[in-house]
């Protein structure tokens, strides 16, 4: 079971037509997740100017439908309320990464009338937050509750609600558990993101790099380390976390991609919507015609790439049956399980989306595969830059260099301890 880009469609995306512009707010954050991409160097919250200079140099450069608001905490900021509203009166859309904690019911209702899109929630069990008993997360179910909790305050206030979680080695086996979860609360949740667990390797042949001299890079000096046996341990890719979700929903497929900047294999971003019911009956998936046929034409007429959809679309899915294959597949589907009993026409229908998340890699030959057209690319000194390896740019002024042991590059390869940077959502 692994996707195929012959069936996929490659978002159209690229450096300077991209949906998305990536918003730093500030370094400060409430509390720490494990191997977290953002170190706190006391550069604390942006000013309102900066970010607003940074908005317009993201929507002349990037051309984005929206901005990702991330950080640190980004809800820290005493004046996010304004930003959302400066990005919503420049005709974007904005959605804040959050770690949910301090987000109150009376914040959010200023954001909603700010204009804010939605809340993209990072909490899993691997967390260190007030609110966990550490003894009691053994799991990724033990923190469903507070992922409910938040939802609950989401719909509430009628925002949209998306929730992510870092995928190690120690919940993979959770995926499907979260996904079944997830879909079971869709009334709350528009969808899921699984971000793969990756560090920088530190190992015995590997040297960094920076200006032509050699630096010590340890977990002090840059968050998004991991030792040589943890990177043995891990390297999940993506197409391992999709034959997982295919294993237990085999309606589920991926419809669009991006690709690495090396290699013609890689997976980078696999996104996908399934099809399912409120009774969590599955029928199929977005084939790639109608992620195409949505982008495309949001492109004619708004000017820009499409991401964050603000309404749901239900039923209405079922028109791309002309178009699209798989669609038509599960519109065929549908008919068949609602002709069996009428009452289910009416039983709420939407898709739900899914999309993992395979950050860089780092290559046998010290290289680093990063994502082909990176959307999370932020603003750093008037330059764009991969917002996950932001804090090489803070600390060092530029990216690291590499230099690696090449017969001991090969076996840590083999043992698959090659992977790189963590992501950042
Ligand atoms: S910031 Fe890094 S992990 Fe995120 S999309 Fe860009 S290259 Fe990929």
């Amino acid at each position: 079971m692994k996707p195929d880009k012959q069936n996929l469609y490659r978002l159209p995306w690229s450096m300077n037509d991209n949906a998305i512009g990536w918003l730093e707010v500030t370094d400060i954050c409430n509390i720490h997740c494990q191997g977290c991409y953002r170190q706190i160097l006391g550069e604390g919250h942006k000013p309102l100017k900066q970010l607003k200079e940074e908005v317009m140099f993201l929507k002349k450069w990037r051309n984005c439908d929206g901005i990702s608001l991330a950080g640190g905490e980004p809800i820290l900021h005493p004046k996010i309320v304004e930003l959302i509203a400066f990005i919503t009166n420049l005709g974007m859309k904005s959605m804040i990464l959050s770690n949910g904690y301090a987000l109150n019911e009376a914040l959010l209702w200023k954001l909603k009338k700010a204009g804010l899109t939605g809340v993209s929630f990072h909490i899993d069990s691997t967390q260190i937050r007030p609110e966990f008993k550490k003894e009691k997360i053994t799991s990724e179910l033990d923190v469903n509750e507070l992922r409910l909790k938040l939802g609950r305050r989401m719909r509430k206030v009628g925002l949209y609600a998306h929730f992510g979680i870092t995928v190690t080695k120690d919940n993979f086996k959770e995926i499907p558990d979260f996904l079944k979860w997830s879909i079971d609360n869709m009334d709350l949740i528009n969808g899921i993101t699984l971000i793969i667990f990756r560090g920088l390797p530190l190992a015995d042949g590997i040297d960094y790099y920076s200006k032509g001299k050699k630096v010590e890079v340890n977990k002090e000096s840059l968050g998004y380390t991991m030792s040589y046996e943890e990177s043995k341990e891990e390297g999940i890719m993506a197409q391992d976390v999709y034959a997982k979700i295919k294993e237990y929903y085999p309606d589920y497929d991926a419809a669009t991609y991006l690709g690495g900047s090396v290699n013609h294999d890689t997976y980078k971003w696999l996104i996908g919507n399934i099809i399912v019911n409120s009774k969590g009956k599955t029928f199929g998936a977005y084939g790639k015609k109608t992620v195409e046929w949505i982008q495309t034409v949001y492109h004619l007429f708004k000017g820009s790439y499409m991401v964050y959809a603000k309404k749901r679309i239900g039923k209405k899915i079922f028109l791309m049956s002309f178009l699209d294959k798989s669609v038509r597949k599960a519109f065929i589907k549908f008919m068949k399980y609602a002709l069996l009993n009428p009452v289910r026409f009416f039983y709420p229908l939407n898709s739900f989306g899914i999309g993992i998340v395979q950050a860089p890699d780092m290559l046998p030959d010290g290289r680093v595969e990063m994502c082909d057209d990176c959307p999370d690319m932020c603003v750093y000194e008037g330059k764009l830059v991969n917002s996950c390896r932001l804090d090489e740019y803070r600390k060092y002024g530029e990216l690291l260099t590499t230099k690696i042991d090449y017969e001991k590059s090969k076996e840590m390869a083999k043992k698959r301890a090659t992977p790189f940077a963590l992501h950042d959502n």
